[in-house]
């Protein structure tokens, strides 16, 4: 793997080249910058988006990717859903049905049980903020205008395959990578000239959208509100800087002009104003008045997915290259965020020579599946928000009971909390029956454990950052017993010859260049002077041995990790992949079923 270029060097020679600046585009490049990889990337527009675009992270994204401070601090908390429906009792007026958390807690368990709402350009000027510290830009005005992908050398992996052609607004280049990411949007160039095909159809619904800042009586003006009137539905979401946005939908003759060419073949795109006004006639009783504008929007549904995320495993596409769906349901750019999410610690361990490159064969397998779940989603979701409700059966409960249903319903997935990878070579489910609260394929749950020797209570999630390290987390169960201290003395000697499977120094502490971590989690509280009795593959620096106790707060049980997981007294061995999903499962004495894990994908050491 080369080293990252900086300002000075030459980039004509790059192990990733990604095109599109969007959210998708600058995940990839952030994670793969921040793992040492020379990466670089290209964007047409001159500019980031200043206004508009997408407007929410759910809690899983904000699980995932590690820049959480500045995304609270300057977004808005989306944490109670409203739901309207017109009055039975007078014509044309709406009425509260029902307020309820925005994100049912108790079902999906998830560390934020509630979505932040943030403009996508404040996003991506986070990712650009944290690229710039590593001294990386993005490459504006410039455009792919040819790719080769060189057959011969497909398989070498230390060849340099794809060729591209640049153009910034001056001159052309020719740049040589190892992979490209076409982050490009849903107009891919990429995807195009690579010729992947996209199973797309398009619905009959005009939707428009306004950001703006109200002055109203509507009292959920700063809750997410579902509207559905005689007149017909709408969304309002609270923003960021007292602003609100309106998604309205256009019916009948409005939705045709707004749509239609105007006679120099450019679409009529009706302004703010109007599109307010067609929430108006919604929102009735209530009303609403404009203090400024800040972006609007009129458009029409397209749902579909690639057919393959990929091109010999070279170049790949992601985020809406790959998936075009409504925004309705607040997916498209956590989807995208998550898929370069997925492909980068992956990118990253065929880099570093450490994994075969079949590993990048399961980008396409989990993330194409996701996307044709979020895609039947949408279609239900967007199906039951834009069918008329002027009639009386929609009027009277039965539609409404559907709509609620559904969004009350489908938390799990548009959380993300949801998302569940099949079994593949990095997602083996054999011993699921050993923790029924850990589920393999999915993200590892959440839970607070107390780090031993300083008594501090750590999140399970903080231990597992997107730092391309597995980790393999040995719930050592009650080590205060001579049996088990036993146990993890095996256990131990055998964590240490893994060290030669892998080819790699395993356990140095934090290093971002070793590919595991070992933390250790017991059942009971230990008195100090018992942490050096536990083996030291077990405890290779004072901050890797937890427990399951919380003396701290009285009443709380005191194995609650290990009671939430379904970990009995034994214990067992949990692996982690580097972006938090569970891998595998085994028992404390089985860790062949570990090696064999690994032995899946990983490169034999020479
Ligand atoms: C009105 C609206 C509301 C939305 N609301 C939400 C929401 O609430 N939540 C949510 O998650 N999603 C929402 N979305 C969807 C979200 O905006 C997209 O899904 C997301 O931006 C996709 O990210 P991306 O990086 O894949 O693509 P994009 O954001 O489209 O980025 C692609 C980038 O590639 C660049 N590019 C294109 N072609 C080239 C080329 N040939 N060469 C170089 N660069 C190129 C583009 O300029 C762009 O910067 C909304 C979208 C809209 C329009």
């Amino acid at each position: 793997m080369s080293l990252r270029p900086n300002a000075s060097e030459t980039r004509n020679t790059v192990d990733v080249l990604i095109v599109g600046a969007g959210p998708a585009g600058l995940m990839g490049a952030y994670a793969l910058a921040k793992a040492g990889v020379c990466v670089r990337i290209i964007e047409k527009r001159a500019t980031r988006v200043a206004v508009g675009h997408a407007d929410g992270l759910q809690p899983r994204t904000m699980e995932s990717y590690g820049l959480l401070d500045r995304v609270m601090k300057e977004g808005n908390q989306l944490r109670t859903a409203a739901f309207y429906n017109p009055n039975p009792n007078k014509p044309g007026e709406i009425q509260l049905s029902e307020r309820v958390p925005f994100f049912k807690p108790n079902m999906l368990d998830p560390r934020y049980d509630f979505g932040v709402t943030l403009h996508q350009g404040a996003i991506e000027q986070i990712f650009l903020d944290n690229m710039q510290d590593m001294d990386l830009q993005v490459d504006r005005s410039t455009i792919p205008i040819a790719i080769e992908v060189n057959e011969n050398s497909v398989s070498d992996p230390d060849a340099h395959p794809v060729t591209i052609k640049n153009v910034d607004s001056s001159e052309t280049e020719v740049v040589h990578a190892k992979y490209v990411v076409g982050a490009d949007g849903a107009h891919s160039w990429i995807r195009r000239n690579v010729q992947i095909p996209v199973d797309e159809s398009s619905t009959p619904y005009v939707w428009g959208v306004v950001d703006l800042v109200p002055e109203t009586d509507f009292p959920d003006f700063r809750n997410w509100a579902g509207i559905r009137s005689d007149s017909g539905s709408c969304m309002i979401i609270p923003r960021e800087r007292d602003m609100i946005r309106i998604y309205v939908q256009l019916e009948g003759q409005n939705a045709i002009d707004a749509t239609k060419e105007a006679a120099d073949g450019s679409k009529v795109k009706m302004g703010p104003e109007w599109i307010l006004d067609v929430a108006r006639k919604t929102l009735y009783p209530f009303t609403i008045v404009p203090k400024s504008f800040e972006w609007s929007s009129i458009y029409t549904i397209a749902q579909g997915v690639a057919s393959r995320y990929s091109v010999r495993d070279r170049v790949f596409i992601a985020g809406d290259a790959c998936h075009t769906h409504s925004p309705k349901a607040g997916q498209g750019m956590n989807a995208s965020i998550n898929d370069t999410y997925n492909l980068a610690w992956k990118l990253v361990w065929v880099l570093r020579g450490w994994s075969n490159r079949t590993l990048l064969k399961t980008y396409e397998f989990e993330r194409r599946q996701y996307a044709l779940d979020l895609i039947a989603f949408d279609k239900k979701l967007a199906k039951l928000i834009s069918e008329k409700t002027h009639n009386e059966s929609n009027v009277n409960g039965a539609m409404r009971t559907a709509y609620m249903s559904m969004i009350q319903k489908s938390t799990e997935f548009s959380s993300g909390i949801g998302v569940h990878y099949l079994p593949s070579d990095i997602v083996d489910i054999k011993n699921q029956g050993l923790a029924s609260g850990i589920v393999i394929g999915k993200r590892m749950p959440p839970g607070t454990v107390v780090r031993l020797l300083d008594f501090c209570p750590i999140h399970i999630h903080d231990l597992l950052p997107s730092d391309t390290r597995f980790k393999i987390l040995v719930f050592a169960g009650n080590a205060s017993s001579s049996a088990q201290r036993m146990r993890l003395q095996q256990l131990a000697v055998k964590i240490g010859n893994l060290r030669s499977l892998l080819g790699l120094d395993i356990l140095p502490g934090n290093s971002s260049q070793s590919g595991l971590d070992v933390l250790t989690i017991l059942s009971t509280k230990l008195e100090l002077a018992l942490f050096k009795e536990l083996p030291l593959k077990l405890r290779s620096h004072w901050s890797k041995v937890y427990v399951d106790y919380i003396d701290t707060n009285p009443g709380t049980d005191h194995i609650q990790v290990y009671q939430n997981y379904g970990i009995g007294v034994d214990g067992i061995l949990v692996v982690v992949r580097p972006d938090g999903y569970v891998g595998a499962i085994a028992t404390i004495d089985d860790f062949e079923h570990i090696k064999h894990y690994f032995s899946s994908f990983l490169e034999t050491p020479k």
